[in-house]
């Protein structure tokens, strides 16, 4: 079963290729004739350009298991906190915390605090690897999570947004990533731990955060060879491997593939996530959150929300949504277009607006609690937290905006095919 969605790899950037049906006989593929092509799928067909029509292929193979495996249902339990999570969603709208790394600058840490003791004689800069403070100052990083929770956040996301050996290169710390995300986990669960200490009968969740990497499957970063890829399917599929296995080893409630702007950097994280399922015999809550980079309502791999949905929606994520970029107000329209076709729970956690001409963000508490309460009255949304730029108070905000509004219920829209390429096609 490894070549599942292996078989979309590497295929989504070549050159796009004539819009005709193909026709696939022994090891050559040859033309079908027009002839034996019916009208009415040559019309829809011809709506599509052929890398469209293959990526919808392959979510469709995706969809299928091999026979000789036994039922998923069976093999795979569900996580405990499974239950727990699906008994929140369905009383409330959740509440998400927000951002770590304004949070973490708030500190002003030196060179000498992110190397700690056991760095401190490491040949190459540190400073700036907000992840191994999970490690050299972890008193910080439970104190940022504690505060979250303090400002009424139900679940709080793991420091380990670039904890991988891709994301770890860039500081030659490729070595310690299952240390790393052991101890993001250990921050984390101390800090829930503890405000459930503090309120009896309170329940509070650890999310894994997986970011997007710095390296994209689906675009060349050299305009002058748009067939060239920083990095390979397999080797960022090994790199999601190892970080998730270390989060679900150390006890996270849920995984949150976050912040993509790449689906198919996404789709290689979620065939990790399957694969550790298998291999552990455990399924965990997945939430899923993608980045609409610009008005045009695209991401920045040029799929629309629709599509990027049908895209990842084989993997049953327990919740998709919209992070980061543009600022609550500006996402409206997709957390519209979300609502309307998820059979799944809708998360929304915007940045403190866009960031201004000096990197700082300008959307107070208020702004954000105003923009958000208008989703969830909308009944848009499940989960409501911050991005970029928010803080505890924003949180506190946002938790008190939406409070007693009743969450929003999943799409039941009938649909016999949901395909995706760029743009979707759901019959
Ligand atoms: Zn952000």
């Amino acid at each position: 079963m490894r070549y599942r969605s292996a078989t979309v790899a590497g295929f989504h950037g070549f050159p796009r290729l004539c819009k005709v049906s193909k026709r696939t006989t022994g090891r050559r593929t040859v033309l079908k004739p027009p002839g034996q092509i019916k009208p009415e799928f040559i019309k829809r067909i011809n709506a599509y350009e052929y890398d469209d029509m293959f990526l919808a292929f392959c979510d469709i193979c995706l969809r299928f298991r091999p026979l000789n495996l036994p039922p998923m249902s069976a093999a795979i339990k569900e996580s405990p906190s499974f239950a727990a999570l699906r008994e929140l969603f369905a009383k409330r709208i959740a509440v998400l915390d927000g951002a770590m790394g304004s949070m973490v600058q708030t500190y002003n840490l030196s060179e000498a605090d992110f190397r700690g003791e056991r760095f401190k004689d490491f040949p190459h800069d540190l400073k700036g690897n907000n992840d191994l403070l999970c490690i050299t100052k972890p008193e910080v990083i439970e104190e940022i999570h504690r505060l979250y929770f303090e400002a009424g956040a139900d679940i709080v996301e793991t420091n380990s947004f670039s904890a991988t050996t891709i994301g770890m290169a860039d500081y030659h710390l490729e070595s310690i990533v299952t240390e790393l995300n052991h101890a993001a986990v250990a921050c984390a669960l101390r800090a829930a731990r503890a405000a459930e200490a503090a309120t009896p009968g309170r329940k509070c969740f650890v999310a894994g955060a997986i970011g997007p990497l710095n390296r994209t499957l689906s675009m060349s970063p050299d305009v002058n060879r748009p067939d060239f890829r920083a990095v390979t399917w397999n080797q960022v599929v090994e790199a999601y491997t190892e970080q998730i296995r270390a989060l679900i080893d150390a006890g996270v409630d849920a995984l949150l593939v976050e912040t993509i702007f790449d689906t198919l950097n996404a789709k290689a994280a979620i065939f990790a996530i399957e694969n550790l399922f298998e291999e552990k015999a455990v399924r965990l809550p997945v939430m899923i959150s993608v980045t609409i980079t610009d008005a045009s309502g695209r991401t920045l791999s040029g799929q629309t929300t629709e599509a990027f949905y049908n895209s990842i929606r084989h993997a049953k994520p327990f919740s998709v949504g919209i992070n980061c970029a543009l600022g609550g107000r500006a996402m409206r329209p997709y957390i519209e277009e979300l609502a309307r076709i998820a059979d799944c729970h809708i998360t929304c956690y915007p940045n403190a607006g866009l960031p201004n001409a000096f990197g700082g963000y300008d959307e107070t508490p208020d702004d954000m609690g105003a923009v958000l309460r208008e989703f969830a009255e909308a009944g848009l949304v499940n989960m409501v937290g911050g991005c970029c730029g928010s803080t505890p108070p924003h949180i506190k905000a946002i938790a008190n905006a939406v409070r007693g509004v009743p969450p929003r219920k999943p799409s039941t829209i009938p649909t016999a095919l949901r395909l995706s390429g760029l743009e979707p096609l759901t019959a």
